[in-house]
């Protein structure tokens, strides 16, 4: 009897326990469903569909070389998958367990018809289940990760499934007629230099990951480096498990106890969703509903500049133009930036998320919404409205001379002091938009105000 794999942010063969589940059963029909049109889905931004399409692609040529192949609809997952089932007589569909507000609601709406067996594997343990000492969710990261802690390590690895095909395969559509990628103009071009979508790619990163894995704590937040593993678009489309990097990290050896520790926090933002359902939209602190954010023309004209890596902060615009020329942004970075758009500019935190939604690769609903909502202090897990990361001194703290350098080409020539904060206006480079003086007290002003 074959069974249908449901795949969505899960595009892998290793360690993928719905293939593995499904392939003891029988032939198995994989197939990814783009789902555009269901109300409450949160559509998938740019930069994801550029990484989407070719992610699928590789996924389709794996699966080919197994003697199995790709079915690409496109649709409600609810009426898909069960015209799906009946169109193929399968007897039931396995996928992995999704912790996206709409995801969920997609399983609850497919087992309705047809029988859905969800399988745990992407994440280290199942969302919602590290619990405190009295049974209910941790708010706070740090006492989560120790408890995770105490459950690891995970299971080794899954290997890739052999795969049976059906006797006739259903029709797909063309991931062409997608159209996923960008026409005109074409701004992926720094894209295709920087990733290589799909399980191969991924397990290449891990692989030169590893060996620089122990110094992972000391360089981790320095932006000219190469100091992290840039791992984060493979794992959010699940291309790679969080269970294999684990293992081939540990194995490295060495200090390796800080970079699984960011494991956790995609772990951690993973269980806030599932607690908080609407985190990417909704302030967690209800009070900072009546926030002052600035709202009209100018401050529209704020983050139009703030986008486009103009605000006249070296550090924020570099940050700004890394995000747009390659999809991905350095952590250090983005504490910054976030930081400067909703303090410096006064600018709701959920216009951030959403710019960051439709430019980032790895655009992840729980991890984007956890890291605003930190910066904001709007979250279940901090109040630190009043910490206003100053640009200026964050850039030569963490040494991003050489990474202004790159992404400013304008400042190129300006000295390794100098070009954190040009003292002379430069060419072609604009004057800052705000003054950090005056928008830190204008922050604090409003702080204060909110809170009475
Ligand atoms: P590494 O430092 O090598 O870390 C390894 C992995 O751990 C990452 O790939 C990622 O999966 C996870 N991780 C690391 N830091 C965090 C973190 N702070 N929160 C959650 N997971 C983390 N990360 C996303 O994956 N998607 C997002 O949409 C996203 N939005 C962000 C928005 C803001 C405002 C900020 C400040 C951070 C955001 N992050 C997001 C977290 C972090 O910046 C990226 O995960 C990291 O920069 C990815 O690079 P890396 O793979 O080299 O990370």
């Amino acid at each position: 009897l074959h069974t249908i794999v449901w795949l969505r942010r899960d595009l892998r063969l290793a360690d993928q326990a719905a293939f593995h589940a499904a392939t003891q059963a029988g032939p198995v029909i994989p197939v990814f469903v783009l789902d555009d049109e269901t109300l409450r889905h949160r559509r998938m931004g740019g930069a994801s569909r550029w990484w989407l399409h070719h992610s699928l692609a590789r996924l389709d040529a794996d699966l080919r070389a197994l003697g199995s192949r790709l079915i690409l609809r496109r649709g409600r997952c609810e009426e898909i998958l069960p015209a799906l089932v009946a169109e193929t007589g399968a007897s039931s569909v396995h996928a992995l367990h999704h912790y996206e507000p709409w995801w969920r609601n997609a399983e609850r709406a497919v087992a309705r018809s047809v029988p859905l067996h969800l399988h745990h594997g992407n994440t280290l343990v199942p969302a919602g289940s590290v619990l405190t000492g009295s049974g209910t969710p941790f708010k706070i990261y740090t006492p989560f990760w120790r408890a995770l802690s105490e459950r690891m390590p995970p299971a080794p690895p899954l290997p890739v499934p052999e795969l049976a095909a059906p006797a006739q395969w259903p029709a797909s559509e063309p991931l062409e007629d997608w159209g996923l990628l960008p026409v005109r103009p074409d701004w992926a071009a720094g894209f295709r230099a920087e990733w290589r979508p799909g399980e191969a790619g991924a397990l290449d990163r891990l692989e030169t990951f590893a060996g620089r894995a122990s110094r992972y704590a000391e360089h981790r937040n320095l932006p000219s480096m190469e100091g992290t593993s840039r791992l984060s678009p493979h794992l959010h489309f699940g291309e790679v498990s969080p269970a294999t990097i684990w293992h081939r990290v540990a194995d490295a050896g060495g200090s390796v106890d800080t970079f699984l520790g960011e494991i956790g926090w995609r772990e951690y933002a993973q269980n806030v969703i599932l607690q908080y359902p609407d985190y990417g939209s909704r302030n967690a602190r209800d009070a900072y509903d009546a926030f002052p954010w600035r709202e009209g023309a100018d401050a529209d004209a704020d983050f139009t500049a703030w986008t486009q890596g103009r605000t006249g902060y070296p550090i924020v615009d570099a940050g700004m133009r890394q995000l747009w020329a390659t999809g991905w942004m350095h952590n250090r970075v983005r504490m910054i930036a976030a930081s400067f758009l909703i303090k410096h500019l006064l600018i709701d935190w959920r216009r951030g998320e959403q710019w960051f939604w439709d430019t980032l690769v790895d655009a992840d609903y729980g991890s984007n919404a956890v890291n605003w909502q930190w910066s904001a202090g709007t979250g279940v897990d901090s109040n630190m409205f009043v910490r206003i990361m100053a640009p200026l001194t964050q850039s030569p703290k963490f040494d991003a001379g050489d990474y202004i350098r790159q992404w400013v080409p304008e400042l190129a020539h300006l000295s390794d002091f100098e070009i954190h904060d040009p003292v002379k206006p430069v060419r072609g480079y604009p004057q800052r938009i705000v003054d950090h003086a005056a928008a830190r007290a204008r922050a604090l002003a409003a702080h204060q105000a909110l809170k009475g």
